[in-house]
């Protein structure tokens, strides 16, 4: 038995046992740990989850908690008001230590100083830890000591200099503890009127088992040919897949750097090392965005570039309408839209194609593009997000000019040239030759 007392592990975007130094550091402190999930819902909540992350959410929770029990504990799920349920739950298990990992959006941050003041002022260890990124948001600087504004000497640095920390192993055990815990069916985090998401299973296992199969998979079939692969919607293994669990923190991207670089060292043969290096590089625009989001807190709502404020988009409910269902009658465009709202995920190239399209075609605010892939993403993060949606616009840091369109015809045409992403997405060109596919009215 031991004397020393429990402390709270404080589950957030994290959702995963291995690799995750708050729940590590909660274990060394040597008392019982623990695990507790929060639906934030009072005064002090963060932006609200969309409707395809609430899904995910819910699979990952469930998925979470049978790896607990599995290990003899518990998982505790309160909903209300988040200092309000930490304060409960201390009193009902004399806790005295209180550790999460951090989150870096505004509304949370300032929800985590408050929380963490109010426990210390109460006489509490409470500690935070870097848990979804591989370095903080304001750890790299420039020479002149500010934080970098343009992606590709920020790469570079990360890549010469990053070396990742030791892993964490997963607890054995945690103390058995029969705590109150809301039933999670309450919660009603699916979809509803209409419920899209029903074709979801199908595609995706969340939880951490399922992220760990995905970066397997990618390993053995993706990696190496990622290089080329990346930009092709048609190849299924063209892309890792990981973002959902990414987002929802069932991985660590400092698993996911270990991993690859293993495989580079040897552990892999035949392995392209541009290809891993390019791989490695697109965890890091994941890091770039926190960037950008730590020291522009209003990034999901506000240009970035302050002359955009001066754009004179349209307003075009209907058009803006028929971009959401995939009803543009240009078939790249469409095809993406209705990948997203059959899948919770769209291909990053045809992302860029949706997003050009909607504020370079159709001139309209990139906000409310920002804010349906905020709903029915099922990777919907605040950073990348918010920061692709600025640099798709052009208001955004280091972004694709204004007069960069994404033409969608030949951008289908070259990656989309064997047309089956089209066809699948949109069967009602099925029997169309390729040579009029991506321009059907030709
Ligand atoms: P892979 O190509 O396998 O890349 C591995 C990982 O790197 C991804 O899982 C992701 O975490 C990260 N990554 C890759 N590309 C980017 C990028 N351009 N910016 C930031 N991180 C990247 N990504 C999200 O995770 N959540 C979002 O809400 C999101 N919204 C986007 C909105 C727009 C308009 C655009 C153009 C891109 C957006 N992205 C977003 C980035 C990118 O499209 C996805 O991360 C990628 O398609 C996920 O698929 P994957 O895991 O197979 O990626």
């Amino acid at each position: 038995m031991t004397s020393s007392p429990p402390t709270l592990m404080w589950f957030r975007r994290d959702l995963r046992l291995a690799d995750n130094p708050a729940l590590a550091a909660a274990f060394a402190e040597g008392g019982p740990v623990i695990p507790v999930y929060i639906r934030e819902t009072g005064t002090q909540s963060g932006r609200a989850s969309g409707g395809a992350s609430k899904w995910w959410l819910d699979k990952s929770l469930k998925s979470l908690a049978a790896d607990i029990k599995s290990r003899g504990g518990s998982l505790v799920l309160r909903s209300g008001d988040t200092a309000s349920c930490l304060d409960a739950l201390i009193e009902e298990t004399g806790a005295k230590t209180v550790f999460w990992n951090r989150r870096y959006d505004a509304e949370g941050r300032h929800i985590d100083m408050e929380i963490k003041s109010g426990l210390k002022e109460k006489g509490l260890t409470a500690k935070s830890f870097n848990g979804s990124l591989l370095t903080e948001p304001w750890q790299i600087k420039t020479n002149s000591d500010g934080h970098y504004k343009v992606f590709t000497p920020y790469w570079k640095r990360v890549r010469a200099e990053y070396t990742p920390p030791d892993k964490t192993h997963p607890p054995q055990a945690f103390a058995a503890k029969e705590l109150a815990s809301e039933p999670i069916g309450n919660w009603k985090l699916h979809p509803e009127a209409p419920d899209w998401s029903t074709g979801f299973d199908k595609i995706w296992s969340p939880g951490e088992a399922g992220a760990k199969q995905r970066l397997e998979t990618f390993l053995s079939q993706g990696l190496h040919g990622y290089g080329e692969d990346r930009n092709r919607p048609d190849i299924e293994t063209g892309t890792s897949g990981l973002s959902p669990h990414l987002a929802h923190g069932e991985i660590s991207p400092v698993t996911i750097w270990r991993t690859v670089r293993k495989a580079m060292d040897g552990g892999q043969k035949d392995l392209s090392e541009d290809s891993a290096w390019t791989f490695l590089s697109e965890i890091v625009w994941r890091e770039f965005s926190h960037v950008l989001l730590y020291h522009y807190p209003d990034l999901a709502t506000a240009n970035y570039n302050r002359d955009f404020e001066h754009m004179p988009w349209r307003d075009a409910p209907e058009d803006y309408r028929r971009w959401c269902r995939g009803e543009t009658g240009y078939p790249i465009v469409d095809a993406g839209m209705r990948q997203l709202w059959q899948t919770g995920w769209m291909h990053n190239r045809v992302r860029m194609i949706v997003a050009s399209f909607l504020t370079k075609h159709l001139l309209l605010p990139w906000q409310l593009g920002e804010a349906w892939f905020w709903d029915t993403l099922v990777d919907a993060d605040p950073a990348a997000n918010a920061a692709s949606w600025q640099w798709t616009a052009g208001s955004g840091a280091d972004a694709a000019p204004y007069f960069r369109v994404f033409n969608p015809i030949t951008q289908g045409q070259k990656f989309d040239a064997s047309g089956e992403y089209v066809r699948k997405w949109c069967p009602e060109l099925h029997e169309l030759p390729l040579k009029v596919l991506h321009e059907p009215w030709s």
